[in-house]
């Protein structure tokens, strides 16, 4: 008895300090839904909840919740359901206009989280071909348990920090789209909370209609506990290629045709098709996507640019040591049915997951220079296959005005590529993404990959 009193008077002391930490801002009814997790007004954690990748809006929580478990983020969510308080919540922040925030002075931003859900996060199952996984868990921690088991998930996104519950809450969409689907496609089954902070497991035959609207919902229709993934036997290397072309409808022709190999056998098709524009040469080695070095030998100059603008095709093949052999000879016949420039082919070879995790690279000599926590007004578009002639007049050509400060990438995906794997895909109806990924004007910096890329010309046609 005199333990429990002790107790209840520490706790009643643990309140009392909260709310003359935070003033009257607090959430109440938070304070007794007994987390295993953690309940922050941390000025420092209220501050990184408040902030996103974008830069461009600002939130205000007066908590952040650290679950442990599916069910603390069911305490969280029922609390507020039941007092109309707002929560969000949040993977790793990396939206850019405050898609995660939470505006209000009395909200709470569920913060994810690695590992949660207790243990490790990612749970894999080779029999089942599938793993299991947290919502906050990051995708390189999924690819890093599932390598161990020579296994890697099929559709991915340029970069690997960021949360499973953040990608699929858009789509995540990547090279690999055109093959197997957005991320969204290769989910066999979820655990959800629902806007009542009800813990739901749905699926394609369970609680279906619950199981559509998370994937893809943009955090709206619930909050995703655990995901399970699809997965595949891991390739261990990549052969990465990059293909120059000065003429857009070539390069649009060349591209919607490698995805339309979308189905066929591993060798008749590459196993990632996305491409960018160069509309300032200046600006060629910019932070993502750059491979042009000083001793290159191409003189981007001297290829006659359409317009001033350049497009590039960037390409891979997968391979294993079985096919190490026939690799090159497999590539060398789909370049030759396409239409770039002769002298233009430019080619590296690493392992799976270094290709995967590129981008990451790219991010640590940014953090190093500062130049990561910037501003970035990032445009991210759909633009219809029927328009996408005029969007090149009009902007890559018309009012960039051969300047810009990031990527622009271009590549098309099968409208209907969600069922491209069940053969529905029948008629090929394209739209193009376009990602403009601008950031504050770092003064001409830019970062090259330092990759050795080898430079080769165009194979002879036949
Ligand atoms: C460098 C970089 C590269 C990128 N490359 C790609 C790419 O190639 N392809 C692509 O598709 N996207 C890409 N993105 C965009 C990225 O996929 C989205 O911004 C994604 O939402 C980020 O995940 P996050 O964990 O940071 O999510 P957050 O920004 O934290 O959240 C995003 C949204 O999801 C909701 N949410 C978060 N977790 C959950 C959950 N567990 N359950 C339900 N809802 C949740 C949030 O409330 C919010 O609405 C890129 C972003 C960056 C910064």
């Amino acid at each position: 008895m005199a333990v429990n009193n002790n107790k209840l008077l520490l706790l009643t002391f643990a309140i009392c300090r909260l709310i003359v930490t935070v003033g009257l801002t607090v959430v109440p009814e938070l304070l007794d839904v007994g987390l295993d997790g953690r309940l922050s007004v941390d000025k420092r954690e209220l501050e990184a909840a408040s902030v996103d990748f974008g830069r461009l809006s600002r939130g205000a929580p007066s908590e952040v919740v650290h679950p442990a478990t599916a069910e603390d983020v069911a305490r969280v969510v029922k609390a507020a359901f039941e007092s109309g308080f707002p929560v969000s919540a949040r993977g790793q922040g990396h939206s850019i206009n405050g898609q995660a925030l939470i505006t209000e002075k009395k909200g709470v931003v569920i913060q994810m989280g690695k590992g949660g859900g207790g243990g490790s996060g990612v749970k894999v199952c080779d029999k089942g071909m599938y793993v299991d996984v947290w919502g906050g868990e990051l995708w390189i921690e999924v690819l890093s348990a599932t390598l161990e088991y020579g296994l890697a998930p099929m559709s991915w996104t340029d970069y690997l920090y960021l949360s499973v519950g953040g990608t699929l809450s858009n789509a995540g969409i990547s090279g690999q789209t055109f093959n197997h689907g957005p991320q969204i496609t290769n989910i066999y089954e979820l655990d959800v909370v629902t806007g009542k902070g009800e813990l739901v497991t749905c699926s394609e035959h369970r609680n279906s209609e619950l199981f559509h609207a998370v994937l893809g919902g943009l955090g709206q229709f619930g909050i995703i506990t655990r995901a399970r993934i699809a997965l595949e036997p891991a390739p261990h290397r990549v052969r990465w290629i990059r293909v120059l072309y000065s003429n857009f409808g070539r390069f649009c022709k060349d591209q919607e045709y490698l995805i339309s190999l979308h189905g066929k056998a591993g060798r008749e098709r590459f196993d990632y098709v996305e491409g960018f524009v160069i509309v300032d040469e200046g600006l060629i080695n910019n932070w993502r996507s750059s491979f042009f070095s000083a001793s290159n030998p191409v003189k981007i100059t001297s290829l006659n640019a359409d317009g001033g603008v350049l497009y590039c095709l960037e390409i891979t093949k997968n391979y294993d040591q079985e096919n190490a052999d026939s690799v090159d000879e497999e590539i060398q016949a789909l370049l030759k049915k396409l239409d770039f420039i002769p002298t233009s082919v430019f080619t590296t070879d690493l392992p799976y997951v270094d290709f995967l995790d590129r981008v990451h690279k790219a991010e640590l000599k940014l953090r190093s220079k500062g130049l990561w926590d910037v501003p970035h007004p990032w445009l991210n578009l759909f633009v219809p296959r029927s328009r996408i002639g005029d969007f090149d007049k009009g902007v890559f050509k018309g009012i960039l005005g051969n300047k810009t400060s990031g990527p622009i990438l271009i590549y098309p995906m099968n409208k209907s590529n969600g069922n491209a794997k069940k053969g529905k895909n029948k008629k090929h109806s394209y739209s193009y993404v376009i990602a403009v990924e601008r950031h504050r004007d770092t003064g001409g910096l830019y970062f090259s990959q330092h990759r050795k890329w080898k430079s080769s010309s165009k194979p002879a046609r036949k």
